[in-house]
């Protein structure tokens, strides 16, 4: 008989069907008629089967009544229609057959609402959770849609290398790679000689994918990365991971305003995604985890997102009254407290952030005629704040020159970003976006930590 997943044998249309489930027991409760109904998992989709096993069954009292939480098994029988509310169907089994048994005490996730914090200390087993196989599922669908949306536009998907050589942000939080001894490095003047390391020269773990993608742009159109990033940023926030997943899409002849445009369509087709795709998991952590969040997605799918400069942004928090925990004054980094301000109070609507500061934003972007300003963009969402960020590239090969010069970059390391420019520059544009910023939004759980499968922040590296 051919396996069956839990999600068709939940359908209406497989009653009649003989089905052969596998997975693992959540419950079992013991019915005074002499058989017992158990609550089947398998991952296939958030709900349980319910399974009837009869009294009848030859291992009856040697295994089924010894099932508990965490067993897994196969069970095979008939599917039929459910007498009781809130379920299509239940299994009538024919044949049990127990794989492995589970202390049901001794089980690590065993109780009932245990909290996040300690579900990640046993990362191996809380994919049996109601709450991590919603996640994985939506994170699933998410990363599909990812690739839907761009092929469907024309994008050519690109592996961007993991190592590098460069630090694109410029913000020095970079994950060295090296096969040097460290308890014996080559030393050249009393410094490690990285001429003898693996490469031949320093190197790091990717921060971004960007400039790779900006090279295929740069010939090819219309192109976008997705992969892992890392990042050293020793920050511990809720929204802060060592290692997250990115989506960079750099499009040839885009300027900052397509770039908006695009980013807009593609926020709001991974909501509608998830919402039409996965239903029982969005209203799970509707009920159980933030009851906003499904309302919040519709809102952010039902509204043009706002386009609002960043001297209109300082302008609003100066004359909204409010004492922030960092002062406002025009030239500083808006923080998470300024963007949840203009988001949730003030526009109460998706606001992209366009046309920042000079100063706070790295050499690659596009430097305005004002000569303060650049051509960046941020996109802040209500619940989560920055989700995207992104910019219009500088095309000019000696005012790039200039940024790098002004930001401490050395020109000649960047040779080949820089012959971009002088051969056949383009204007183009791209950005960035989070994986795990989109399921905090969509999902309303309030710690990156438990939107990835396994974490990587300082001192957690375990599973
Ligand atoms: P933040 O100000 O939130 O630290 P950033 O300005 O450093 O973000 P970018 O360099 O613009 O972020 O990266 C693009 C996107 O990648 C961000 O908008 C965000 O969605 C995501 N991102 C950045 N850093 C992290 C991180 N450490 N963990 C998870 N996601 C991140
Ligand atoms: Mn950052």
């Amino acid at each position: 008989m051919d396996r069956t997943t839990v999600a068709d044998a939940r359908r209406e249309e497989s009653v009649g069907k003989q089905v052969r489930l596998q997975g693992w027991v959540r419950t079992r409760r013991d019915s005074k008629g002499g058989f017992s109904f158990i609550e089947l998992n398998d991952g296939s989709c958030f709900g349980n089967v319910q399974i009837v096993a009869d009294g009848a069954l030859a291992n009856y009292e040697a295994d089924v009544k010894k099932l508990n939480v965490g067993c897994c098994v196969t069970i095979e029988g008939d599917v039929l229609k459910s007498p009781a509310k809130g379920q299509a169907t239940e299994v009538k089994a024919s044949k049990v057959i127990v794989h492995g048994w589970c202390d049901a005490d001794a089980y690590p996730i065993q109780k009932k609402g245990a909290s996040f914090e300690y579900l990640r200390t046993v990362a191996h087993l809380r994919t049996r959770t109601n709450t991590f196989g919603a996640m994985a599922r939506v994170r699933n669908c998410v990363s599909n849609s990812i690739h839907q949306f761009f092929q469907e536009q024309g994008f050519l998907y690109i592996h961007a290398p993991i190592i590098g050589a460069s630090d694109c942000e410029g913000a020095g939080e970079l994950f060295r790679v090296t096969t040097i001894d460290p308890a014996k490095p080559p030393l050249l003047e009393g410094k490690i000689d990285y001429t003898q390391d693996f490469f031949g020269k320093p190197t790091y773990l990717t921060v971004s994918g960007q400039l790779q993608g900006e090279i295929f742009a740069c010939g090819l159109g219309k192109v976008y990365t997705f992969g892992p990033t890392f990042r050293a940023e020793n920050s511990n926030t809720s929204r802060h991971l060592a290692e997250f997943w990115m989506i960079e899409p750099e499009m040839a002849f885009h300027d900052l305003y397509d770039n908006m445009t695009l980013a807009e369509a593609f926020i709001k087709r991974l909501i509608t995604d998830a919402l039409t795709k996965c239903p029982e998991d969005m209203k799970f952590f509707e009920e159980r985890i933030d009851k906003e969040c499904l309302k919040r997605a519709q809102s952010v799918l039902n509204t043009n997102f706002l386009r609002v400069t960043y001297t209109e942004a300082i302008d609003i928090l100066l004359k909204s009254g409010k004492t922030f925990e960092y002062p406002v004054k025009w030239g500083i980094d808006l923080q998470s407290e300024h963007e949840r301000f203009l988001t949730e109070e003030h526009f109460k609507n998706t606001v992209i952030l366009h046309d920042y500061p000079r100063t706070l934003k790295p050499f690659y972007m596009r430097v305005n005629d004002d000569g303060k300003t650049v051509r960046a963009m941020d996109v802040l969402v209500p619940g989560v704040g920055e989700i995207i960020g992104g910019s219009q590239r500088e095309e000019r090969l000696d005012v790039l020159e200039e940024r790098m010069r002004e930001t401490g970059l050395d020109p000649t390391a960047y040779w080949w970003y820089l012959d971009l420019r002088r051969y056949g520059t383009v204007p183009h544009s791209g950005f960035g976006l989070g994986l795990e910023r989109v399921l905090l939004f969509l999902t309303g759980m309030s710690n990156i930590r438990d939107v990835i499968p396994f974490p990587r922040t300082p001192k957690s590296a375990e599973f």
